[in-house]
C-alpha cells in the first residue's frame, strides 16, 4: 500500500514538450481515472510513473520515496496495457509466472501467487491453455493476473478495455473495481470512455494538451466543471 505523488512532472521529446508540470497527490488506496483527448499525454505520464520512460523534469514519489532513478521492476508498480501483451507461446500459468521467475522467486512461492491470482480472477480452469484459446475477456484477466501476482503497491491501467465489446467492457469494469476495492491498491486508470470514468473513479483527472484541467470527484466535475473543456468532456453543461 502506498500513496503516489507527482511533483512538477514534465516530458519533452527534443524541443517538443508533451507533458507540462503535472502536480498530483494520490492517496493510498485511491482509484484515480485519467481522461483526456487522444495525444494529450496520458500514456506518456503513466509510462514515466512506471519507469518505462525517462522523466524530463520533476519527481515521482511512491509511499513518500522518490523513485525517479529506480528501475521499473523495483518501483512496486504493475501496468496493464490495452493490447494485453501476453506471450503467445506460453500457457496462462507461465504468462503469470514469468515476471516472478525473472525475479528469482522460489517455485513454491510462484505457484502460490499464481494460484491465488487465478482464483481471484476466475482463471483456475484455464491455467494450461494458451492465449489463442481464450476469449478477449479471459485474455484481459490474464493480463491483470500478471500484474496481480507481483503484489504491486500501485496499479496503472492504460485503456485496458478498449479492445473489448461493449457488454464485456461493462462487466470487466465492475470486476476491476471490485478487485481494487478488495486489495485497496492505489490505482491510476486511463480511459477515453466518460461513463467508465464517471462510474469507476474516486477522483477524475481531466488532462488536455499535457496539462491538468481539473481534478475532482465525478459529482464535483459534473456539477462544477472548471471550464468548457471539462464540461464538454464530462458531458455536463459548463
Ligand atoms: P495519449 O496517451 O493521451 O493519447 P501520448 O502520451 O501517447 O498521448 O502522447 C502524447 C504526445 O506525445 C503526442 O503528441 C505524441 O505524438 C507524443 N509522443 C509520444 N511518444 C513519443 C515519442 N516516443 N517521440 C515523440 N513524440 C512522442
Ligand atoms: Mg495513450
Amino acid at each position: 500500500m502506498a500513496s503516489l505523488n507527482l511533483n512538477g512532472i514534465e516530458k519533452s521529446y527534443g524541443s517538443l514538450k508533451v507533458v507540462h508540470g503535472i502536480d498530483l497527490e494520490i492517496a493510498d488506496g485511491e482509484f484515480i481515472v485519467l481522461v483526456g483527448p487522444s495525444g494529450c499525454g496520458k500514456s506518456t505520464l503513466l509510462r514515466m510513473i512506471a519507469g518505462l520512460e525517462a522523466i524530463t523534469e520533476g519527481e515521482v514519489r511512491i509511499g513518500g520515496s522518490v523513485v525517479n532513478w529506480e528501475a521499473p521492476k523495483d518501483r512496486g508498480i504493475a501496468m496493464v496495457f490495452q493490447n494485453y501483451a501476453l506471450y503467445p507461446h506460453m500457457t496462462v500459468e507461465d504468462n503469470m509466472a514469468f515476471a516472478l521467475q525473472l525475479a528469482h522467486r522460489t517455485p513454491a512461492d510462484i505457484h502460490e501467487r499464481v494460484d491465488r491470482a487465478a482464483a481471484m480472477l476466475g482463471l483456475e480452469a484455464y491455467l494450461k491453455r494458451y492465449p489463442r484459446e481464450l476469449s478477449g475477456g479471459q485474455r484481459q484477466r490474464v493480463a491483470m493476473g500478471r500484474a496481480l501476482v507481483r503484489d504491486p503497491k500501485v496499479f496503472l491501467f492504460d485503456e485496458p478495455l478498449s479492445n473489448l465489446d461493449a457488454k464485456l467492457r461493462v462487466q470487466m469494469r465492475t470486476e476491476i473495481r471490485e478487485l481494487q476495492q478488495r486489495l485497496k491498491t492505489t490505482t491510476v486508470y486511463v480511459t477515453h470512455d466518460q461513463v467508465e470514468a464517471m462510474t469507476m473513479a474516486d477522483r477524475i483527472v481531466v488532462m488536455n494538451a499535457g496539462r491538468i484541467e481539473q481534478v475532482g470527484t465525478p459529482l464535483e466535475l459534473y456539477d462544477r466543471p472548471a471550464n468548457r473543456f471539462v464540461g464538454g468532456f464530462i458531458g455536463s453543461p459548463a
